[in-house]
């Protein structure tokens, strides 16, 4: 299998893949989720790592310093403008 380039630098390149995949995101897994998110947060390729997950739709496991719910949340389109919300806050009588 081909790897990609932006993988030779990842931080979880030689650590345990179960940490990034537990089986389960709740709980015990959830420790592991948080740690491995830990890690990415050190990791000079957390952005490309982010892309992929998201280009690629990986509905598992921590990419980028995400889980499947936020890749989710990141994923939805953005939705119409909302209403009734100030474009500037009204702090200061302005
Ligand atoms: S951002 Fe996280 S999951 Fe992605 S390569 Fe880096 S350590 Fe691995």
């Amino acid at each position: 299998m081909m790897m990609l380039d932006w993988t030779r630098r990842a931080a979880c390149l030689d650590l345990d893949p179960e940490l990034f995949f537990p089986i389960s995101m709740e709980g015990p897994g959830r420790s592991q989720v948080e740690q491995a998110k830990h890690i990415c947060q050190g990791c000079p390729v957390r952005e490309p790592c982010l892309a992929y997950a998201l280009d690629t739709n990986q509905a598992y496991g921590v990419w980028g310093g995400t889980d499947p719910a936020e890749r989710r949340e990141l994923s939805l389109p953005a939705g119409p403008p909302r209403e009734n919300v100030p474009a500037r806050p009204l702090r200061g009588g302005r």
